[in-house]
């Protein structure tokens, strides 16, 4: 069987690595090392001119970095990955590989606040602008699309609404046009892997559900190798005419020889050569340790916060559940569609008693910690409204599904039992208790 044929339980322990081909250590070594020894001039030159991959100095590639970008390529379904210093920085290069001053990208309205601010902010005063449409109607993007448009963008899972992104529907509507799709999966780790639905290229905060312990902010870029860059040549100018930086090379051709891979190779010789945002061997290290758990972690998150919306559902002072399982209509098809094997571990809901409710709920709380923060092994909570977006005016709380008493909650890996006893003597501080005590 080929090795990256077997199943994500394996991959996440195998895939890229048996062990080190001088020690025989089993674990992945932390290679702590800026440069490497060339074995000669001829080597150098050759590593040089990518007529020979090799190891050259950290900041461009590294053996511990590079177990973790063949392991996460293979649980993708892709063909290479590059590690980078955090979730943003992953986000900016995806972009920033395709997209110069001129050019525009569409992407969903419903995106992590430090995407929206790099989109809406950052990326404008570089000239790149990103035109936003709602992601309920995929054809949004076919609207908001000209013939200077290099990428679509979106997240599988956003929160707050965590309404599935129509993947499939999105990719279908850019591939003719030579227009790939990014997704930022970091809510969906094997529960979504985007290339089976058309996406070319994936994005990763590891430092979420990969690394899973809170200890490490690393990203990871993954190319599906399943976009073909040529077919439009003029829609994609940064892979189609020849690059100043290295020898004129046009990168859809200089790649042909690896593979399919001339998007990620462009991300690594030349954009972590230049702008620098390398995950240091250590943290790369912490998210490989990560990911070896992440099968089993990804099926107790979803299983907990299962059990926890349910009984979020039930209880009187709780006016709305906002999870996969709960929702109806176009959402819950989605749902059913993308979310097949787990539905993750973000749920949100709202109480009656608005923001001082919610106020109330989250100092209450006793196990759960109070972080702006998701994917860590411990439960966690949030009150968005005075917290991630009080800096919104209430409309436009309203419009990125941020009500006064919406609370967020990111399900760790505690016993259920634990979990829902401190949901509920957090509902009973909220103001919970009474209702309940009177419905009784
Ligand atoms: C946290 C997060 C990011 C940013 O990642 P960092 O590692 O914090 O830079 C991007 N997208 C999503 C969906 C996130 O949750």
């Amino acid at each position: 069987m080929a090795v990256n044929s077997r199943h994500p339980e394996t991959l996440a322990l195998h895939a890229g690595w048996r062990k080190d081909p001088t020690t025989n250590s089993v674990a992945v070594p932390i290679y702590q090392t800026t440069s490497y020894q060339f074995d000669s001039t001829e080597h150098a030159a050759n590593l040089f001119a990518l007529r020979e991959l090799g190891n050259i100095y950290t900041r461009i590639m590294n053996p511990t970095n590079d177990v973790l970008e063949q392991r996460i390529a293979a649980l993708e379904g892709g063909v290479g990955a590059i590690s980078l210093a955090s979730g943003q920085a992953a986000s900016a290069f995806a972009i920033q590989n395709l997209a110069r001053a001129g050019d525009n990208v569409v992407s969903s309205t419903d995106l992590y606040g430090g995407t929206w601010n790099l989109f809406a902010n950052t990326l404008k005063d570089l000239g790149i602008e990103v035109r936003f449409v709602d992601p309920t109607d995929p054809q949004a993007f076919a609207r908001a699309t000209d013939e200077r448009t290099r990428a679509y963008y979106a997240e599988t899972l956003p929160n707050p609404k965590l309404v599935p992104f129509p993947i499939a529907e999105v990719a279908a509507i850019g591939r003719p046009l030579g227009i790939p799709l990014i997704m930022d999966n970091t809510a969906a780790p094997l529960l979504v892997r985007p290339f089976d639905h058309g996406a070319a290229v994936v994005v990763y905060s590891a430092t979420k559900y990969l690394g899973g312990h809170g200890t490490t902010i690393a990203g990871l870029l993954i190319d599906g190798g399943n976009f073909d860059w040529q077919a439009n040549p003029a829609r994609q100018p940064l892979l189609n005419t020849p690059d100043p930086s290295y020898h004129g090379a046009v990168w859809a051709e200089a790649a042909k020889p690896l593979g399919p891979v001339a998007y990620i190779l462009r991300a690594r010789v030349v954009l972590l050569r230049d702008l620098g945002a390398a995950l240091a061997p250590f943290n790369a290290h912490q998210i490989i340790q990560g990911i070896e758990t992440l099968p089993l972690r990804m099926r107790a998150h979803s299983e907990n916060a299962r059990a926890v919306a349910d009984h979020l559902a039930r209880h009187p002072a709780v006016t709305r559940v906002i999870y996969p399982a709960h929702h109806t209509g176009v959402a819950a098809e989605r749902a059913a569609k993308y979310l097949p094997r787990g539905q993750g571990g973000l749920v949100g809901f709202e109480l009656a008693g608005g923001a001082a409710a919610g106020r109330a709920f989250i100092d209450a709380l006793q196990m759960f910690y109070h972080v702006a923060n998701i994917g860590d092994a411990r439960s966690l909570a949030i009150h968005p409204a005075s917290t991630t977006h009080s800096q919104l005016s209430a409309e436009d709380q309203a419009a990125t599904g941020v009500s006064p008493g919406y609370v967020r909650l990111s399900i760790g890996l505690e016993h259920i039992d634990d979990i829902l006893g401190d949901l509920d003597h957090a509902l009973a501080a909220a103001g919970g208790g009474a209702h309940r005590a009177a419905a009784e």
